[in-house]
């Protein structure tokens, strides 16, 4: 069984290795908790959530160490809090910081597990983190790739020589288009933070440097460097990410682990846009997994859509696949009522072994139903089981994203209505009272079904709810 990834490291699509395949390990740049999730942050959520379970599948359930880091150190935390303490809330100012990062996180699991994604074996804090983050700064410092001035600790770039190899960019390259902060301590302009001066109202850390606060790379370097090791498999994150952040930390592991390799495949997602631009909350383009959900779009349907385009592609949110989306699942839920999930169909295992091709799985999905609808004499006991379990394998059609294709539309007595409105129409043979409500029904994106025994009304793509309630 192969796994093929696009590892950005050196852009080809190759086969992965494991270091060891009884742990396997991925590590994935979590969100800044200092809002609501927008949905262009749950790409990467659900991209690796589909990877992981690949990897799960193929080396065992239990050989797997999936880590997403959670960075609770910023300054747009820290401002909510100085709002709230302001404003007259009770506890210090650093009570208030946490609360807001409590807050946020509680918001991101409510949010992440309604798209079902599987939350990962470690969700490290960035604050729990601080002693291994010092550790690794001082560690740069005595290998002369890392200097103390004026309270900062800044990264030496130029001691790296392999500095810009994930971006394909030369050092002076990124000088000439980067908007890098010019500072007097600074030996060059490259040179980035690992540690800053904290002022003395906000949070910080007694270090050997003054007290003051990590710097964002480090970060992800120090963490993931105590749960996965010097060497692992796979790091994950937005392409946005590739340069400075994972410039940074490979620079920062890479110098202070020589002998290690640091993570073997890098892999990045596109971007999730709005009319051609990143969807983020610094363009103020962007709307919520919070705002989809409470318009009562069901969370199955946004990781469909989600998972629709390939990761390396840019895409778009639009009314039309969400749409599409609702009906297939629908379609697909109703297909398989009292169905039990028994073996993931290899068409599906091997499509996302495919450099994470969901969309190739979903093709096989669709024919698996066909073929399950076209042979209605046939008893489909094992297609259909064959048809869930490879659902359930890609996160969709699971019980805990169940309930919303029945709970939201019921048309039974429609379609009670439309069988004896047909029947009078048998007898008068005038049908065009069966026309207008067959028309009005598809108008509302009602599939209709007739047959000689009776008649079935499936809401289809495109299904308004509203546009039901003018149909008498
Ligand atoms: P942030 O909180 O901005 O650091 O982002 C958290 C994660 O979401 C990172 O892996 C980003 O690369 C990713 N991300 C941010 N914006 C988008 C977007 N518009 N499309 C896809 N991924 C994104
Ligand atoms: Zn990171």
């Amino acid at each position: 069984m192969d796994i093929f990834l696009t590892n950005s490291k050196t852009r080809k699509k190759e086969r992965f290795e494991p270091i060891d395949p009884k742990n396997v390990r991925l590590y994935v740049c979590g969100p800044t908790v200092y809002d609501r999730a927008h949905l262009g942050n749950a790409r990467p959520v659900l991209v690796f959530d589909v990877l992981q379970r690949l990897l799960r599948h193929v080396y065992g359930k239990d050989h797997v160490t999936y880590a997403r880091n959670f960075t609770d150190v910023d300054d747009k935390i820290n401002a909510t809090a100085l709002a709230r303490k302001e404003a007259g809330a009770k506890g210090t100012l650093e009570e208030l910081v946490t609360e807001r990062s409590n807050e946020t996180i509680a918001w991101y699991h409510q949010d992440m597990d309604a798209l079902g994604a599987e939350r990962p074996d470690h969700e490290p804090r960035a604050t729990e983190y601080i002693g291994q983050m010092q550790a690794m700064i001082s560690d740069l410092i005595a290998k002369d790739h890392a200097y103390a001035a004026e309270g900062h600790v800044l990264f030496r770039v130029r001691s790296y020589a392999d500095y810009g190899k994930l971006s394909g960019r030369s050092v002076d390259d990124m000088i000439a288009g980067a908007r890098v902060e010019v500072a007097p301590f600074k030996e060059d302009p490259m040179d980035f933070v690992l540690w800053k001066p904290s002022s003395d109202e906000l949070p910080g850390w007694d270090s050997p440097w003054g007290r003051g606060r990590p710097g964002w790379h480090i970060e992800c370097s120090a963490m993931s460097h105590e749960l996965l090791g010097a060497s692992f498999d796979i790091h994950g994150g937005g392409n946005d990410l590739s340069f400075p952040h994972h410039e940074n930390e490979i620079a920062q592991s890479c110098c202070a682990h020589p002998e290690a390799e640091f993570a073997r495949y890098w892999l990045h997602n596109e971007m999730l846009q709005v009319e051609g631009k990143k969807m983020s909350k610094s363009l103020g383009n962007f709307f919520t997994v919070r705002d989809l959900l409470d318009q009562g779009i069901p969370g199955e349907v946004i990781r469909f859509v989600m998972l629709s385009t390939h990761y390396r592609k840019p895409m778009d949110w639009t009314e039309k696949k969400r749409q599409d989306a609702e009906a297939t699942l629908r379609k697909w839920r109703d297909l398989l009522q009292g169905a039990e999930p028994t073996g993931v169909d290899q068409r599906v295992v091997d499509a996302v072994s495919d450099d994470i091709n969901v969309a190739g799985g979903i093709a096989v999905l669709h024919t698996m139903a066909r073929e399950i609808a076209d042979n209605p004499q046939k008893d489909c006991f094992y297609e259909k089981g064959a048809m869930l379990a490879s659902a359930q394998f890609l996160g969709l059609l699971t019980e805990e994203l169940g309930g919303w294709d029945k709970v939201s539309v019921d048309l039974s007595d429609l379609a009670e209505k439309l069988a004896a409105v047909r029947a009078t129409a048998m007898e008068t043979k005038d049908f065009s009272a069966v026309d207008q409500m067959k028309s009005a029904l598809i108008e509302a994106g009602v599939e209709v079904r007739m047959s000689k025994a009776g008649v079935e009304l499936v809401p289809g793509a495109g299904f308004d709810a509203a546009k039901l309630e003018n149909i008498t």
